[in-house]
């Protein structure tokens, strides 16, 4: 059976970059969409954007870490949209200090772990119930390439030299949630899975990235809107199955 159309998608940091473009295009293909950004101003002008193509776009204020807003925007959906089918994780962030495991600052390690692991365990803690009014739930989570334990111990791989603990073990820790979430929603027709966009020129690496925006959007589009016979409790790039 096919994903229906118009379902309700929550995407968090969809103000700009792989965020807003997962958003434009789950909003081309009919679903209503709930923009979740930290800054009204920020996240009202993608409001005023996707409305300008004819798409349905509602801001919901979210900052990962601050659990009021994190509360704040459960009981807004609650009280307007009354379910949420789809959850993108897509919020996350790097640390200026953040670097090799011998060097890096703790604190800048502890900052990135905030947004990216607990920010997102405790949004997706707060949409659970949302969730679980959905026919058919879809939980994406934004992992990378530089979180997978297998690339980065193998020399050979491009992705070996990269070295920046907090953003890669927040993004491993991540993942972990994808498949222990998995596991736990296993008969709840939630699917929880994680999303590898790719090396993507954003504002995350100063637009050095290889790919187009659209192009890192790809995987986590098409998570979201997989049939309720896709899979679970796994991590896929735009190509397929990535190894943990
Ligand atoms: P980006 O252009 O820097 O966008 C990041 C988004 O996250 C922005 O909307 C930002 O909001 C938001 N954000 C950051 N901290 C937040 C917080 N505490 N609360 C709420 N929102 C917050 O980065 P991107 O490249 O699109 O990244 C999107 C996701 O893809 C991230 O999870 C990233 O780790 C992942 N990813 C990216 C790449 C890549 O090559 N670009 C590769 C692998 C994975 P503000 O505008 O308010 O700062």
């Amino acid at each position: 059976m096919q994903t229906p159309k118009d379902r309700i998608a929550l995407v968090t940091g969809a103000n700009k970059g792989i965020g807003f473009e997962i958003a434009r295009q789950l909003g081309q293909e009919g679903h209503h969409i709930l923009v979740g950004a930290r800054d009204r101003g920020r996240g009202q002008t993608a409001v005023a954007e996707l409305g300008s193509k004819g798409f349905a776009a509602r801001f919901v204020q979210i900052d990962l870490t601050k659990l009021d807003t994190i509360a704040g925007a459960a009981a807004d959906i609650e009280a307007h949209e009354g379910r949420l089918d789809i959850l993108i994780n897509n919020a996350g962030s790097t640390s200026s200090g953040d670097g090799s495991p011998g060097a890096a600052s703790l604190e800048a390690v502890r900052n990135t772990f905030d947004t990216n692991f607990f920010g997102t365990l405790a949004v997706t803690q707060a949409m659970l119930p949302l969730l679980k009014r959905s026919a058919s739930g879809r939980i994406v989570n934004l992992s990378s390439g530089l979180d997978s334990l297998t690339q980065t111990g193998d020399p050979s791989s491009e992705f070996a030299e990269f070295r920046f603990i907090g953003y890669g073990a927040s993004k491993a820790a991540l993942n972990m949630l994808t498949v222990q979430l998995a596991a736990e929603l296993k008969d709840s027709g939630i699917k929880v899975n994680s999303a590898d966009p790719g090396y993507t020129a954003t504002d995350l690496n100063g637009r050095r990235g290889r790919q187009t925006i659209p192009e890192g959007a790809a995987a986590a589009v098409r998570l979201a809107l997989m049939p309720d016979e896709g899979p679970t409790g796994g991590f896929f790039n735009a190509s397929g199955p990535q190894p943990w």
